[in-house]
């Protein structure tokens, strides 16, 4: 895909100014992933290829490969490219699995795994937020990412099971849905914990037990549903 064009912005208090996003996003990688230890390729492949700044509203292009998060309207965020590394990472997707996200968000994320995984069910709870991402997302050729509206705390029983599962919003606990609908040798990852803080939390199912893993501090926008 082309999106490495130099775009032209004007600047309020200067000349107009040429961003290379393509440059960008490669400095965003090496700096901000790389550099903090994810190495495996195919992970950084993904992150090289998603045009962040296209996920983003026109007015924060300018930011989109910078180190934070970063907003999207109706209060919402899409995350730190390092944290959507770090948790796609943890996911180890080899290629083959059908997975579930909860938060659509802008759909980067989404977009993200649809490279690593054969197939990716992504649930929104903002209408707003789930068309404008279908919008971008089809834009840009992501043909293996179905777009759901509604609460995804429940999960999707009726597609379930899932290799992965990744929640983008935070919640005292682990919906209890989303493990039902998790597959054997299949991984969830969640910031679990308040509205304060939380902790990411990888949870494995093996051998019929779950498993869990506590992983790093983050903060996260709530999960706002019947199991958020
Ligand atoms: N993954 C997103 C991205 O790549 O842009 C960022 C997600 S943002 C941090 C969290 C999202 O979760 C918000 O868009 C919010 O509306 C959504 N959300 C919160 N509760 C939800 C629920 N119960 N079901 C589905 N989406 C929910």
């Amino acid at each position: 895909m082309g999106h490495g064009l130099p775009v032209e912005l004007n600047c309020l208090d200067g000349p107009v100014s040429t961003i290379d996003f393509e440059s960008a996003r490669r400095r965003m990688v090496e700096r901000q992933i790389a550099a903090r230890g994810i190495t495996s390729p195919r992970v950084l492949e993904a992150f090289l290829e998603v045009p962040r700044h296209l996920f983003v509203p026109p007015e924060q292009r300018v930011y989109a490969y910078q180190d934070g998060p970063l907003s999207i309207g109706l209060g919402q965020t899409i995350s730190q490219p390092y944290i959507v590394a770090y948790m796609t990472d943890k996911l180890a997707l080899q290629g083959d699995e059908k997975v579930l996200e909860i938060g659509t968000g802008s759909g980067y994320q989404a977009a993200i795994l649809s490279l690593l995984a054969s197939e990716v069910h992504t649930i929104e709870r903002h209408p707003e937020l789930a068309e404008l991402a279908g919008r971008v997302l089809e834009g840009l050729g992501y043909d293996n990412i179905i777009i759901h509206q509604g609460d995804g705390t429940q999960g999707l029983p009726e597609q379930a099971p899932f290799q992965a599962v990744i929640v983008t919003a935070a919640a005292p606990l682990v919906p209890p849905p989303l493990l039902d609908q998790l597959a054997e040798g299949g991984r969830l990852i969640m910031p679990v914990g308040g509205r304060g803080g939380q902790l990411l939390q990888l949870y494995r199912r093996e051998g019929g037990e779950i498993r869990r893993e506590d992983l790093t501090p983050v903060a996260f926008v709530p999960l706002i549903g019947e199991h958020g």
